[in-house]
């Protein structure tokens, strides 16, 4: 069965355009993964991270990978980008999180979806619109959630 996901991806070190597109091209050429969606990218300024600004964006895709799986995917590609972890919220040359899995509710010590802190970043929020403007979280909805989040710089950029 295919599952309509939602992929946050963000990067602030070395060249993060590049490293954010050949992210995309990975997950699109993934055997499980159909139907890959991009949002525009932004810019957005660190938020509880340090370092250079963030260029963010989100995909959706329909997949038949299971959550721990897809999981598994996001932080393999994560490591072929060279990812390290010195420390919580440090720079990073890619962040990929599972946002979103159908109407899926996990608790694990792994895995957590819907992302526990989606909500709150409008370097989410507003390319998640773009892509499903009509989507409901269970906090809300997009543009009512963004409206708490406007002390939060975002750009678009392409
Ligand atoms: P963050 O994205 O919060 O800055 P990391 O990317 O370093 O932090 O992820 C830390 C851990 O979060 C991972 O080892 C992963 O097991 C866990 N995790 C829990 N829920 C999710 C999710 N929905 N998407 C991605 N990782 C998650
Ligand atoms: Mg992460």
């Amino acid at each position: 069965m295919r599952t309509h996901a939602y992929i946050g991806l963000g990067a602030n070190l070395g060249d993060a355009r590049q490293t954010l597109a050949t992210a995309i091209n990975t997950l699109r050429s993934s055997p499980q993964i159909f139907s890959l969606l991009e949002a525009p990218l932004y810019h957005s300024d660190p938020v509880d991270a340090q370092g250079p600004v963030f260029i963010n964006t989100v995909v959706a895709i329909d997949t038949t990978l299971e959550p721990l799986a897809l999981l598994e995917l996001l932080q393999s590609i994560e490591q072929q980008h060279g990812r390290e972890r010195p420390y919580q919220n440090a720079p990073r040359t890619l962040d990929l999180d599972l946002l979103l899995y159908g109407d899926l509710t996990i608790n694990t010590p792994r895995l957590t979806v819907p992302h526990p802190r989606m909500h709150q970043r409008a370097f989410v929020l507003r390319p998640l619109q773009d892509l499903s403007p009509e989507l409901q979280l269970t906090q809300g909805g997009l543009n009512a959630l963004l409206v708490d989040c406007q002390d939060q710089k975002l750009e678009r950029i392409k």
